[in-house]
């Protein structure tokens, strides 16, 4: 359907978190010749699709139903706007065949650093050279590092240098599935002039074309083709093509004619000057410590720093706070790795009370009923009570086998002991804190 073929297109450009935060919550109500109605939940919603989603909604609904149709955001439980009520938004004007190309991924919004200095200059010069010098230009490395941005941005500045330069930007998994439709549908001829009449061919994700002999084979002719024509040809790949199972060796061979380039993850300075980039766009404050603690967060790829910036963005919207490093750690809590500080275990509180107090760790987990044990005893269990998560049973085991009633009888003692003794509470706050430090 239409709108899961435009959740489809949001979730290969937007992060999990985005997606999940503007557009999972989002449902169409009512689709006409001119509008769609799309209810959301909230009014910063409202601003997030219509400031950054809108245009892209006209462009799916275009490359879907070939109309022109404009979205009217709804926050849910208002009134459904009758559709002369309010003015549809106008799309930006922009060219419909070259709907294709994110408008946000130029060389403009790509910001340098030591991982992508190599590709990003290799992306200049095919744009502004195409067909002659790198052919085909390949772009390898992780996910979310930047290699679909900048086929992009190339594609925009082609067309920005020559404005009847024919561009097709597909996935290959796009190109897969028109070459079956294709034969599905005896449109193979149209299928060739669509694919060889291009002046720059841009095709990402390679890697899934392992194991897909039929559409290997036709890319193949397609790469022969636009090659003899000196057409330019951008491929990306999250590694290299020698390492990309089932790839056949032709291609595999004619990939390395032109020149490869990895992408490689962003080291902190350009995180943080990818972050300020991004916030300086969207018009967030954000200062300057905060982005240098998100940054220094998350440091996998760049889709989830800007993922963990949106979050950061709704979270001071929702909780109506200034973006602060103590709002963006509360914000970035749940999807950052926990690396709690390692579980204090009974041993080691028996072990710290027990050289507190001059007494073996076997004293202490043992039956002895002398005054200067069962006091550090109990205190041991008082405190493996308090720090750790274990059950009363669980900490009778650890000292010999006791209990648990033998466990709760000593922790209610020492609870109580330590609100008429001073001294007894100064040393239990002195171990506590001994533990915790170590
Ligand atoms: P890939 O195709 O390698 O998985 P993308 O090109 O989709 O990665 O990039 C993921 C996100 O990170 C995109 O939103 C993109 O705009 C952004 N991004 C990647 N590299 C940069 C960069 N150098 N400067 C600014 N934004 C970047
Ligand atoms: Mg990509």
């Amino acid at each position: 359907s239409l709108w899961r073929y435009l959740q489809e297109k949001f979730k290969e450009s937007l992060s999990k978190v985005s997606y999940d935060t503007w557009i999972d919550s989002a449902v169409p109500v009512r689709l006409t010749e001119t509008n769609i109605i799309i209810e959301v939940p909230s009014s910063l919603h409202k601003d997030y699709w219509q400031n950054n989603l809108a245009t892209r909604v006209v462009e799916g609904i275009y490359e879907f139903t070939n109309k022109e149709i404009s979205p009217i955001f709804m926050i849910k439980n208002e009134e459904v706007p009758t559709i002369e009520q309010e003015r549809p938004i106008r799309p930006e004007k922009k060219p419909f065949k070259q709907a294709q190309l994110n408008s946000k991924y130029t060389f403009d919004t790509f910001v340098i650093g030591k991982g992508n200095q190599m590709a990003h200059a290799a992306a200049l010069v095919v744009a502004e050279e195409p067909g002659t010098i790198y052919n085909p230009l390949f772009f390898y490395g992780g996910v979310g590092l930047g290699k679909t941005h900048l086929m992009h941005a190339i594609g925009h500045q082609m067309i920005q240098l020559r404005p009847d330069a024919k561009v097709k930007y597909v996935s290959s998994e796009t190109f897969a599935n028109d070459f079956i439709n294709s034969i599905q549908n005896r449109t193979q001829e149209q299928f060739r002039n669509e694919y060889r009449s291009v002046d720059l061919l841009l095709v990402d994700d390679i890697q899934f074309f392992a194991d897909k002999e039929g559409t290997q084979e036709e890319f193949f002719h397609t790469f022969n083709a636009l090659y003899d024509e000196r057409k330019q040809i951008v491929l990306t790949s999250d590694r290299l093509p020698n390492e990309i199972p089932k790839l056949q060796e032709r291609l595999v061979s004619r990939f390395a004619w032109g020149l490869s380039v990895d992408i490689t993850p962003p080291d902190l300075e350009t995180r943080i000057a990818i972050l300020r980039n991004k916030a300086n766009s969207e018009r967030l404050e954000i200062p300057d410590d905060t982005l240098s603690y998100i940054a220094g967060q998350i440091d996998s790829n760049i889709r989830e720093l800007e993922g963990a910036l949106v979050r950061v963005q709704a979270f001071s919207a929702i909780q109506g706070r200034d973006i602060t490093t103590s709002l963006a750690a509360d914000a970035l809590k749940s999807i950052l790795p926990t690396d709690k500080p390692k579980a204090l275990s009974i041993y080691a509180i028996q072990q710290t009370v027990a050289k507190f107090y001059q007494v073996t760790v076997e004293e202490i987990k043992g039956k002895k009923r002398t005054k200067g044990i069962v006091v550090p005893r109990q205190i041991a269990m008082y405190l493996s009570r308090e720090l750790t998560d274990s059950s009363l049973p669980k900490i009778g085991q650890e000292f010999g086998g006791k209990d648990h009633t033998t466990v709760l009888h000593a922790y209610d003692k020492i609870q109580a002991a330590i609100k008429k003794d001073s001294t007894l509470n100064e040393e239990i706050k002195t171990l506590s804190e001994k533990l915790k430090n170590n």
